[in-house]
């Protein structure tokens, strides 16, 4: 077959809702519930006789995450029953949307966005020992489903919209969609121009999405394709026929008897508008304009939400200072911006490095944004160096207290202090002769051996530019 068809992908998600109760009863939505079959009742089981209730916030949820994507949110719209037998359904059909979903239209990272429904999750089946058990506590959680335009053109791509569906629905607070817990479970389909499509299942991480698009691409160049459903076995790493050639399914769609149709004011819609913060594209942009620090470090702050708040609180102390020192001396813009960078590599590296040693979240650590402006103060201004700033910043973490009383105690200031550089360069002149005449001779290796000696004698406290420097003047 010709390797230069283009792959044709479009994504279908499923992501849980989190909400406090399930869509159409009040048992709690909790999946961390690990008692099964604890959190039921007889609506979300399906008895005869019982009716449902719309959770008002899911609604809610979607028409906000709708409006996130650029959708057209419907003034119109109702549930429909689809009906098919699995065990994990117990009621025989699943209450979710046809042709009238809450959004349709949108629109993400240049891939249009179909349609994005509300429907209810199922059950969940467990197989042990030749027997199959059902645990219903995920039966009946709120299930958004969302379907993108075949405009995927990469595996890679693939991956990119799923990742960042996935960051904005977490900005939005509308779920945590984890994919590991199944939380968010991608399906994709693909072909290349004018072949069969075929479904892949089981991508449940980014990578998967990815590697199995990957793998299945090469394969349709190699073998072609047959309209079919493949798994994807991510520890073989490749896709496997599930079913093929199979017939369109009947549904039987109706509309669902029990749920009168649900009708959105333009003022109820712009009311959920409201509540949209400010999303990570927005986000992205604003850093690298108010900031300047880079395009990896803006991706490290999106990425990370809570750090980056961080970030901009201990920017906004810096801004502050940098309005003081201005009542007392011209302060440069690119002075701000170097604070900035300062500040954000810090962050990144060493506090994130830090942070991650201990085993501490980047939401829940002792060090106030007070106290890290002043930190990237001290290192601006030279009154501490690089290397002690990295034990000034384990110490902050770990005892919460002021950057200025840790280098006091420690008695870890910078020394700028000549005479004592001197007096140290001295005692390492008389103690090393033979790297003094090696460097005389022209051994640039002995400068080296030299100012490490000082560094060391200083306890690191001492700039190396500088000792450099003095050290060249005693050896003259
Ligand atoms: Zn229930
Ligand atoms: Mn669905």
């Amino acid at each position: 077959m010709s390797t230069n068809l283009q792959p044709i992908i479009g994504l279908e998600v499923h992501v849980e809702l989190k909400t406090k109760s399930k869509m159409f009863c009040s048992c709690p939505n909790d999946p961390d519930e690990r008692q099964p079959n604890a959190l039921v009742c007889p609506i979300c089981l399906g008895h005869p006789g019982t009716l449902p209730v719309i959770n008002q916030e899911a609604v809610r949820r979607v028409i906000k995450t709708g409006l996130a994507l650029k959708c057209q949110i419907s003034q119109y719209s109702k549930f429909d029953r689809k009906n098919y037998f699995y065990p994990d359904l117990p009621k025989g059909y699943q209450i979710s949307q046809k042709d009238a979903p809450l959004c349709r239209k949108g629109e993400l990272l240049d891939v249009k966005i179909r349609r994005v429904h509300l429907e209810e999750d199922t059950g969940r089946l467990i197989h042990k020992k030749g027997h199959s058990l059902v645990d219903f506590n995920r039966a009946g959680i709120p299930l958004m489903e969302l379907v993108t335009e075949p405009d995927i053109r990469s595996a890679r791509e693939a991956r990119r919209f799923a990742e960042e569906l996935q960051l904005i629905l977490r900005y939005l607070g509308v779920a945590d969609a984890d994919m590991e817990k199944g939380q968010m479970r991608v399906e994709a389909n693909v072909s290349l121009r004018g072949g069969r499509r075929v479904e892949i299942k089981n991508l449940n991480s980014f990578r998967a999405v990815e590697k199995a698009l990957e793998y299945e691409i090469a394969r349709q160049h190699k073998e072609g394709s047959v309209q079919e459903t493949r798994g994807w076995d991510s520890l073989k790493e490749i896709t496997v026929s599930q079913r093929e050639k199979e017939e369109a399914h009947d549904y039987r769609y109706f509309p669902e008897p029990d749920l009168v149709p649900m009708r959105f004011s333009k003022k109820a819609i712009e009311g959920i508008a409201v509540d949209i913060p400010e999303l990570p594209r927005a986000r992205r942009e604003r850093f690298t304009e108010e900031y300047r620090i880079g395009e990896k470090a803006v991706e490290v702050f999106v990425q990370n939400k809570d750090l980056g708040e961080y970030f901009e609180k201990t920017m906004s102390e810096l801004r502050q200072w940098a309005k003081e020192e201005g009542r007392k001396r011209s302060v440069k813009e690119e002075e701000f911006f170097k604070l900035a960078k300062l500040c954000s590599n810090y962050m990144i590296s060493d506090l994130r490095g830090l942070l991650k040693g201990a085993g501490v979240s980047d939401e829940d650590f002792k060090i106030t944004p007070e106290n890290f402006a002043e930190f990237v103060l001290l290192i601006d201004q030279g009154k501490i160096s690089s290397k002690i700033a990295k034990q000034v910043l384990a110490e902050m973490l770990s005892r919460g207290k002021d950057p200025s009383h840790i280098i006091e105690e420690k008695g870890l200031s910078q020394i700028t202090d000549k005479t004592e550089i001197n007096e140290i360069i001295l005692e390492v002149i008389s103690k090393n002769k033979k790297a003094v005449e090696d460097y005389k001779k022209g051994k640039e290796n002995a400068l080296q051996f030299l100012v490490g000696q000082v560094m060391a004698g200083t306890k690191g406290r001492a700039s190396p530019e500088e000792t450099r420097q003095a050290l060249l003047t005693k050896l003259k």
